[in-house]
């Protein structure tokens, strides 16, 4: 007699998080919504706290992330913060299992995520970048667009996880992701700046800045300023895309770093460097990066149009 099919339930790999701010805390909360195990671990107690009212395991450190699971995804500020928590002084790589793949998500910078893919494979372990572009909106809606640097079959073991929560591309070999990011974000911060003075400008000479966004918005002059962050933070003055001004400066920096590396030209990037540093020293680590935009607004009330 022919027994009916029976589907065995499809195990999913175990995934580890490590940094649940901003953006972990709900690409962690996406993955536990599609069913896989989910172990965090954030220094903040309300973060751990979150996913663990979310259904996910609250770890008590970073090593008891990585003990209990097969991919680690890292989603911390920056390379130092990477660094420190793989191979610091309680870095995790030691205690991680063999053949362990790290996924690093964060902004971090290329050519510290080669060499440290280097001491990650020498531990026995595997390491790609993912950095992501899409904020904290597509970190909710698992829609941001996800840039992978590493080796192939790396990412084939990954994809399934990185799937929910945007859309993962290759870029290239390790470091490429990271690259491709930090160029994303000083072009963004570019047009961020000059779109704010350019509708400043069509403010003070008397013109509504939604019926401006509206045609600029079918003009050469847009972009993601122009398309999502004046409209939706900027208009109404509430500044809250929920991406710090410290992480946008320190992504340009990681760019025109590397520009300068590789000799090329980065005069204008200079420029915009100086102008977000100058904001930054005055609005303050906690600031949200659109708050850039009432910088300059309260520049234009003092008078000083330089
Ligand atoms: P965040 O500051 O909100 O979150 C970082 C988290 O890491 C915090 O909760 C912090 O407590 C935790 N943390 C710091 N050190 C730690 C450690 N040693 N061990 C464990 N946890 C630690 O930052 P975010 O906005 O979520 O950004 C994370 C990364 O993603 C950054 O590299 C950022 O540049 C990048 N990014 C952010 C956005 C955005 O819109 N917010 C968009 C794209 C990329």
């Amino acid at each position: 007699m022919n027994q009916p099919e029976v589907k065995k339930p499809e195990v999913k790999q175990t995934v580890g998080f490590v940094g649940l701010g901003n953006m972990g805390g709900p690409m962690s909360e996406r993955l536990v919504a599609a069913g896989y195990p989910v172990v965090g671990f954030d220094l903040a107690p309300a973060a751990r706290e979150r996913l663990a009212a979310a259904g996910g395991a609250a770890a008590e450190t970073a090593g008891d992330v990585v003990s209990q699971s097969d991919v680690v995804i890292l989603m911390l500020p920056n390379s130092d913060i990477v660094e420190s928590v793989l191979t610091g002084e309680d870095g995790v790589l030691a205690g991680a299992r063999p053949g362990t793949l790290f996924v690093d998500m964060s902004s971090s910078e290329p050519l510290r995520t080669r060499a440290l893919a280097e001491v990650v494979d020498a531990a026995g372990s595997r390491l790609i970048d993912a950095p992501v572009s899409g904020g904290v909106k597509g970190a909710v809606a698992g829609t941001l667009t996800i840039m992978v640097g590493g080796a192939e079959e790396d990412l084939a073991r990954a994809v399934g996880v990185l799937e929910v929560l945007g859309k993962p591309a290759l870029i290239g070999g390790i470091g490429a992701g990271h690259a491709l990011k930090a160029i994303n974000n000083l072009m963004s911060a570019a047009h961020l700046w000059v779109t704010s003075e350019a509708m400043l400008t069509g403010i003070e000479f008397g013109l509504d800045p939604n019926v401006m966004l509206e045609a600029i918005n079918t003009s050469s002059g847009r972009s993601g300023s122009t398309q999502l962050k004046w409209p939706n933070f900027i208009v109404g003055e509430t500044y809250d895309s929920g991406f710090g001004l410290s992480l946008m400066l320190k992504d340009m920096k990681i760019a025109t770093g590397l520009a300068e590396s590789l000799g090329v030209p980065h005069t204008l990037s200079d420029k915009a460097v100086e102008h977000w540093s100058a904001a930054s020293g005055d609005l303050g680590p906690a600031a949200d990066h659109t708050e850039v935009a009432r910088w300059l607004r309260e520049r234009e009330n003092e008078g000083s149009g330089k």
